[in-house]
């Protein structure tokens, strides 16, 4: 058994941890705070501590964890672009993560964005219970034919990839790394200047790496079909936002859907409903009939939950056996082979 301090808990962690935990029996100590320099020292005498997208491993704070005593942090998430990872290696600390949970979740959730964009179910709604039943202004277009983009096709792409084809999209793709699945589908591989020539759909699923930071900027904005449909689920710094909403302000940019964002870490998972939101971009964004925005919520399924649940808890069992499994820094001296 071993003692994990869990940052940034909401009921739902809380709840799908202790399920999942009657299986495996470590001591869990929850936390509502997120995981920083005033709150590392909470997780003292704790073997290991499992964090969120928005918690902050940076190098001020794992050296605090270390000095603590804790071994392992376990990243309850895909996603590891908020920690330090050189730092964790030189301070002794095993990072893993849960690679993959369900890629469905998310992929589905692109696709509705997609859908709800496109036939404007988020302005028919409202209409609709103000009695409102004019169609001027809702008008969509067949996503059969219709030419779409995908940028990454790892897990959750090729599945965004399997669903658009089913719906009769020609597919396009842009990867460093091709994916079979997606060649034997009779997705196009092209470059990304092709992609923004002849997609009027583009969908992001890369990762977020120093290469891919602002991806999709003014000059790329440019590049695109008229009134394209832009959509983010991966991380929000794929795209340079400012950038964006001059694209939706000129309508170079037909369609915005958005699960992810650049300055999130300030605002979502929480209920700031009474507040007043100082972020102005952001907010600027709301303004937009034309945007849906959602709070980083693809992943979120009670199939995806549970997995990331249990395969947190496997990799902590794992490594109470002296070993790491989906790692990306292991300090320990027997690594298992995905080590
Ligand atoms: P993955 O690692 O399986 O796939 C990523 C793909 O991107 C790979 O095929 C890789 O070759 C490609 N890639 C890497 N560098 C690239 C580059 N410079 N240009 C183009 N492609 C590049 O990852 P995944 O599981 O499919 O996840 C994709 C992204 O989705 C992750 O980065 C993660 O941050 C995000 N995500 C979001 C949510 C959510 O709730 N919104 C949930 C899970 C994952």
């Amino acid at each position: 058994m071993l003692k994990m301090a869990v940052f940034n808990t909401k009921p739902y962690v809380e709840r799908f941890f202790r399920r999942a935990n009657e299986r495996f029996g470590h001591e869990l100590t929850f936390f509502e705070p997120r995981l920083s320099d005033e709150t590392a020292e909470m997780a003292r005498g704790a073997d290991a501590v499992c964090i969120f997208v928005n918690d902050a491993a940076d190098a001020p704070v794992l050296k605090r964890l270390a000095e603590g005593g804790v071994r392992l942090v376990a990243l309850r998430c895909a996603g590891f672009n908020n920690v330090d990872i050189a730092a964790a290696e030189r301070l002794g600390l095993s990072v893993v993560r849960v690679p993959a949970y369900s890629p469905y979740a998310v992929a589905e959730h692109t696709v509705g964005l997609i859908l709800a964009l496109n036939r404007r179910i988020h302005r028919a709604h409202q209409r609709v219970r103000e009695g409102n039943f004019s169609l001027e202004g809702l008008m969509g277009f067949d996503l059969h034919g219709t030419p779409a983009g995908i940028i990454g096709t790892g897990k959750i792409g090729v599945i965004v990839a399997k669903i658009l084809h089913g719906f009769g999209c020609e597919l396009y793709a842009y990867d460093v790394q091709p994916n079979p699945d997606c060649v034997e589908m009779g997705v196009k591989y092209v470059s990304l200047d092709k992609m923004y020539e002849t997609c009027y759909i583009l969908s992001l699923h890369c990762p977020l790496v120093p290469e891919t930071h602002h991806l999709i900027d003014a000059a790329a904005i440019d590049k695109m079909q008229d009134c394209v449909m832009l959509i983010n689920t991966s991380r929000g710094a794929l795209i340079d936002t400012q950038a964006v909403i001059d694209g939706l302000k000129s309508q170079r940019i037909g369609y915005l859907g958005l699960d992810v964002y650049e300055e999130e870490g300030d605002l979502f998972f929480d209920d700031l409903s009474d507040q007043i939101i100082q972020d102005d971009v952001f907010a600027r964004l709301l303004m937009f009939p034309n945007v849906i925005v959602t709070g980083h919520q693809a992943f979120f399924t009670h199939n995806a939950v549970t997995a990331i649940a249990e395969t947190t808890l496997d990799n902590l069992s794992v490594f109470e056996q002296g070993q790491c499994q989906n790692v990306l820094t292991c300090s320990l001296h027997h690594k298992s082979p995905d080590s």
